[in-house]
């Protein structure tokens, strides 16, 4: 089960409307126990070269930031979010091709332009499918 706090879950969604038609990306970071817990969004460029309403793309570098970030504020970097603009909030071939699987990947689905639903998801080793996690926001 994942709980994001409603600061980081406001800035998640705000982050996701504003890239609207594109998609956009970030990191999560908080405490990870029984219960993970996101206490902050920190909101990632979408590097992906090309059209970006359909793909998302992180720099590792960046990831390495955002790993920093959470070890900066005795946090963990427990998640990647990003969105989908007009798409349903699942887990693609390409989301799960690009994943890591200890981390939880929340999706947020932007229908024409505001916040519609969100699902998160746990890649498995192997990446070949994502389990549905409990997400509460
Ligand atoms: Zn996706």
């Amino acid at each position: 089960m994942i709980r994001i706090e409603s600061e980081p879950w406001a800035a998640m969604v705000s982050h996701a409307s504003s890239t609207y038609p594109n998609e956009c990306c970030g990191a999560m970071l908080g405490s990870n126990g029984d219960e993970k817990l996101v206490r902050v969004a920190l909101p990632l460029k979408n590097a992906f070269e090309g059209a970006q309403a359909a793909r998302y793309e992180l720099r590792p570098e960046d990831l390495l930031a955002a790993d920093k970030a959470a070890r900066d504020r005795n946090m963990d970097l427990i998640g990647i979010y990003h969105s989908h603009p007009d798409c349903d909030a699942y887990f693609s071939k390409t989301d799960l091709q690009n994943s890591c699987p200890w981390y939880s990947f929340v999706v947020l689905s932007i229908q024409k332009g505001e916040f519609d639903h969100a699902n998160s998801w746990l890649p498995n080793f192997d990446q070949t499918e994502a389990a549905k996690e409990e997400l509460i926001y």
